[in-house]
C-alpha cells in the first residue's frame, strides 16, 4: 500500500505565515523584488509553476521573462526524456553568466529532473551557483525554502524527499493567461509503463477532493476564464484512490452543468482506462470539446505488453471506433514511441499500419530515451540510432500526408471557435475549434476571450486559418 499523508493545516498554515513575512519585507524595499519563472515539459508542470508564481506573488515579488533583471530564477525542469534534461541543463549552464554579472542573484531549480538522485549529483558537482534545488514533493514548502535560501551564509540547499507522496490543497495560484486555465486533478501515476520515469519522480497517483475541484471550477469560470483543462497522467483512473463514488465521468458531468460560457478539456486518458461510461459523457456534456488525446506508444501487442500498456493494439482500436461512432466528428490525437528496446521492423510496421488506419488528427511522436531506474533501460536494445532514425522519419512522414488531408477537411466548414490569444502579426489572432485545431485568423485583440463562428479557409499541416462570420452569414 503507498503510504500518502496528507499535509496537515498547520504545516500550511506556517508557509503562509512565512510568505506574509517576506512580503512584509519585500514591501519595504524601494521596488519589489523581480523573479523569472522558466517551465519545461508537461501541463503539469505548467501549472506548478503557476503555483510557485502565486506564492511569489504572495511573498512581494514582481516578474520578468528577462534572466539578466531577474533576482530570483527558478527553473521548473522536466526529465520524461533526455533531450529535456540537456536543454534545461544547457540553460542553467548559461546563467553562470547572468550571476557573474549580478552576483545577487539567486537561482532555483526544481521539478522532475532534479527529484532524480543523479540529477541532483550532477548540479550538486557541476552547477556550484545553483543556490536551491527541491523535489516535486516539496512544491508546498517552496516558501519556508526561499526564506531559508535568502539567509546569509546559509549554504547551498537541496531538499527531495523520497516518498509515495503528499495531499494538500489550497496554494496561491497565478494563472499565465486569462483564456484557458490548466485544473490538475489529481498528481503521480501508478502505471510505470516500463520506460517512463514519471511514477518515480511524481510519485503514487493522488487524487484531489471533488469539491474542492468543483470550486475551483467554480472560481476559473467566475472570473472569466472560457477553457478549463483538466490535468492528470491517467484523468480515467480518478477517483479510483479515493473509495467514494465520484469518478472522472461524473466530475465532467458536474463541471458541464455549471452556469457560464466556458468549454471544458482533458488530458491526458490512458487507453487501459478509457471506458465506455467515459465516451459516452463526452458525448452527452454539450461543454466537453470533440477532442480526446489517447496515447497508444506502439502499434504492436509484443511491445505494448513489454511496455506494460495493460492493452493490445485490438483493444485500441476498438476503443477509438466506438467513440467515433458515439461522436463522428471526435477528434483523436496520440502519442507514439519509436525505438523501444528491441522493437523490430516488423514490429515496428504495426505502428505504421495502426496510424495509417485510425488516422490521428495529430500525433506526437517520440523517440524511446532511456530513463535511468525503469525497467526498459535495462533491455537490450540491438538497434542502432540510425535505424531507428530513419523510423521515426518515415512515421513522421506518413503522418504528417494524413494530417494534411486531415486538416484540408476542414476547409470551406463553419466552426465555433475561441479565440484565444495574439496572433504573430499585428491584427492576427489565433483561436482552437472544439477539435482543438490551432486556427490563424485576422481581428482586434478585443476578441480574444470570445467564441464567435468562423469558416475554415485554409489549411497547412499543423494550422488552419479562418475568417470570422459576419451577422447574417
Ligand atoms: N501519462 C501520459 C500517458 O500515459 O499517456 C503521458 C505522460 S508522458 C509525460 C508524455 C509522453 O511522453 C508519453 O505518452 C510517451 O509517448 C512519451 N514518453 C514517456 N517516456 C518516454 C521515454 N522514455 N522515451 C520517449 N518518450 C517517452
Ligand atoms: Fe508514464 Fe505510463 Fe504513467 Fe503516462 S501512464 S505517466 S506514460 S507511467
Amino acid at each position: 500500500m503507498p503510504q500518502i499523508r496528507s499535509v496537515t493545516e498547520e504545516e500550511l498554515a506556517a508557509q503562509r505565515e512565512i510568505m506574509a513575512r517576506l512580503a512584509a519585507e519585500n514591501a519595504a524595499r524601494p521596488a519589489p523584488p523581480l523573479a523569472w519563472v522558466d517551465t519545461y515539459g508537461c501541463q503539469q508542470n505548467e501549472a506548478d509553476s503557476e503555483r510557485i508564481r502565486g506564492m511569489l506573488r504572495d511573498m512581494g515579488y514582481g516578474f520578468t521573462e528577462s534572466e539578466a533583471e531577474a533576482d530570483l530564477i527558478v527553473v521548473n525542469t522536466c526529465a520524461v526524456r533526455g533531450h529535456a534534461e540537456l536543454r534545461a541543463l544547457g540553460n542553467v549552464g548559461a546563467l553562470s553568466h547572468t550571476k557573474r554579472a549580478k552576483p545577487e542573484q539567486r537561482i532555483a531549480l526544481c521539478g522532475c529532473m532534479v527529484q532524480q538522485p543523479h540529477m541532483r549529483e550532477k548540479i550538486k558537482e557541476s552547477y556550484p551557483y545553483v543556490d536551491l534545488v527541491f523535489g516535486t514533493h516539496e512544491l508546498w514548502r517552496f516558501p519556508e525554502l526561499l526564506e531559508r535560501m535568502l539567509r546569509p551564509h546559509r549554504g547551498r540547499i537541496f531538499e527531495a524527499r523520497d516518498i509515495d507522496g503528499e495531499r494538500y490543497e489550497g496554494l496561491p495560484v497565478l494563472h499565465k493567461d486569462r483564456v484557458r486555465a490548466w485544473l490538475p486533478i489529481m498528481a503521480g501515476c501508478n502505471n510505470f509503463c516500463s520506460y517512463c520515469v514519471v511514477p518515480y519522480v511524481r510519485g503514487r497517483e493522488r487524487s484531489r477532493r471533488p469539491e474542492t475541484i468543483l470550486e475551483e471550477a467554480r472560481q476559473l469560470i467566475a472570473e472569466g476564464f472560457r477553457e478549463i483543462y483538466l490535468l492528470g497522467q491517467n484523468v480515467n483512473s480518478y477517483g479510483k484512490d479515493l473509495g467514494g463514488p465520484e469518478d472522472f465521468a461524473w466530475l465532467l458531468e458536474k463541471i458541464n452543468a455549471m452556469e457560464g460560457e466556458f468549454v471544458l478539456r482533458f488530458m491526458t486518458s490512458h487507453p487501459k482506462d478509457a471506458t465506455e461510461r467515459l465516451f459516452e459523457t463526452m458525448a452527452a456534456c454539450e461543454k466537453v470539446e470533440r477532442h480526446i488525446h489517447l496515447p497508444f506508444q506502439s502499434g504492436n501487442d509484443r511491445v505494448l505488453r513489454a511496455m506494460n500498456r495493460g492493452y493490445t493494439g485490438e483493444v485500441y482500436r476498438k476503443k477509438a471506433a466506438f467513440a467515433r461512432r458515439l461522436m463522428p466528428d471526435l477528434a483523436i490525437t496520440s502519442d507514439v514511441i519509436v525505438g523501444f528496446p528491441g522493437e523490430t521492423d516488423e514490429e515496428f510496421e504495426d505502428t505504421i499500419r495502426l496510424v495509417e488506419e485510425l488516422r490521428f488528427d495529430m500525433l506526437f511522436t517520440f523517440l524511446y530515451s532511456p530513463r535511468v531506474g525503469t525497467p526498459a533501460a535495462a533491455m537490450p536494445d540491438p538497434f542502432t540510432k540510425e535505424q531507428k532514425q530513419a523510423r521515426f522519419d518515415r512515421l513522421l512522414q506518413v503522418q504528417n500526408d494524413v494530417s494534411r488531408e486531415m486538416q484540408a477537411a476542414h476547409v470551406g466548414k463553419t466552426y465555433r471557435i475561441l479565440i484565444d490569444g495574439e496572433g504573430d502579426k499585428p491584427g492576427r489572432l489565433t483561436a482552437r475549434s472544439s477539435h482543438n485545431r490551432l486556427i490563424h485568423l485576422e481581428g482586434s485583440p478585443a476578441l480574444i476571450g470570445s467564441f464567435r463562428d468562423a469558416r475554415i479557409t485554409g489549411s497547412t499541416t499543423w494550422s488552419l486559418s479562418a475568417e470570422l462570420l459576419k451577422e447574417g452569414d
